[in-house]
């Protein structure tokens, strides 16, 4: 069977074993004589699957004993509208610093539900293309948290040091960075991720949240869209995403296998060099969008000199097997997702494609 090399910026590739593995147990789970996808959400072998799920999540990232993993539907998207709604109490201020397409979602539902917002800092008048340095953030105590996009996978943007900010108050969203390197918890209230990138299949969204938070939520807030429902609940308030989690978990028992976050977070290195150095090398050939100290291990973002060249990249890399390499088009160019389960071969072989392209096309 012939993988494609799937560089897409999300729903993205997924570890093959993965996949065998939903497979071979697709129609009957662990002998149940049913597929996963028909146990009931209360059944002890749907639950055990869940749980598995969520303390995975914690030995990986060595989540400490005052957070809770919560699962939510309504991709990350929802979480824009659920944190100023659950946090922001009358008179106090969600902070955002702007670093792409993300984070101007994120601001933009605060707004709308009437909560008073700030920017600590932006980076828009460069499209993008850097992360604001620490210093730069205007952050005051009265702020109900600060909001920052770990990754910004449209523009190629990552954080490489994290702001500390009064009641380690920080909230992010790691849609397209979670499970690639270790992280320091401790200085986040909450991280959030839509699955499907790192995680699994999209269709569940993974909440690490600080307990004292979940006393926070306004009475006025709807039930299922309050994190104290999915607390209390364990997250089966109501019927989950089964399959998903089902998926997630499996995701999760592979990067353990692959030796946990810390080897998955040398090999994106490895990876994510691979192609910058085809970059960096060309002379000019391939333009990096971001620049050097923001640079993302997990979407890297190229423009060649024309829209011309771009065109007839993408045509002979599409040919040639790869997946997934447009850019965004508020960026233009090309754009290579390499995620954790993209396979260092496969990033070795967009490499010597692009070598290669830039020989006969020079
Ligand atoms: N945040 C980031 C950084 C993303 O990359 C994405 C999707 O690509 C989202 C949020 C939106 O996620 P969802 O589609 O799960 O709502």
């Amino acid at each position: 069977m012939k993988r494609a090399y799937n560089f897409n910026a999300g729903p993205s590739a997924l570890p093959l074993e993965v996949l065998l593995k939903a497979q071979e147990e697709l129609v009957n789970f662990q002998d149940t004589g049913m597929s996963v996808m028909e146990l009931s959400h209360r059944s002890k072998d749907y639950e055990a699957v869940h749980n598995e799920a969520q303390s995975l999540l914690k030995q990986l990232l060595q989540i400490p004993d005052n957070y809770e993993v919560l699962f939510i539907q309504g991709g990350a998207s929802l979480q824009f509208s659920m944190i100023p709604m659950n946090f922001l109490a009358e008179g106090q201020v969600g902070n955002y610093v702007l670093t792409g397409s993300w984070s101007e979602k994120a601001i933009k539902e605060a707004k709308i539900l009437g909560r008073a917002t700030s920017i600590a800092a932006s980076a828009k008048e460069t499209n993008y293309d850097r992360i604001p340095k620490l210093s730069e953030l205007n952050v005051a105590p009265e702020d109900g948290y600060l909001h920052i996009t770990s990754n910004n996978t449209i523009f190629g943007t990552q954080w490489k040091e994290f702001p500390t900010v009064k009641d380690n108050m920080l909230i992010a969203d790691m849609s397209s960075d979670i499970l690639s390197k270790p992280l320091p918890i401790n200085n986040f209230a909450m991280i959030y991720a839509g699955a499907q990138k790192n995680l699994g299949p999209s269709g569940i969204t993974v909440v690490i949240i600080r307990k004292d938070l979940l006393e926070r939520s306004h009475d006025q807030v709807p039930s299922v869209l309050r994190y104290d429902t999915f607390s209390k609940n364990n997250s089966l308030y109501n019927t989950p995403p089964t399959f998903a989690i089902y998926m997630l978990r499996n995701v999760l028992q592979w990067v353990t296998d692959q030796g946990g976050v810390e080897a998955i977070a040398k090999l994106n290195e490895d990876k994510a060099a691979l192609i910058y150095n085809a970059i960096d090398e060309s002379n000019g050939f391939y333009k990096g969008h971001a620049q050097n100290d923001s640079r993302s291990l997990m979407n890297i973002t190229f423009n060649l000199s024309s829209d011309e060249l771009s065109k007839k990249f993408l045509q002979e890399a599409k040919d040639a097997g790869f997946v997934g390499l447009n850019g965004h088009r508020s960026v233009g160019g090309c754009r290579a997702s390499t995620y954790n389960a993209v396979p260092f071969e496969a990033c070795e072989a967009l490499r010597n494609f692009m070598i290669k392209f830039q020989k006969s096309n020079a």
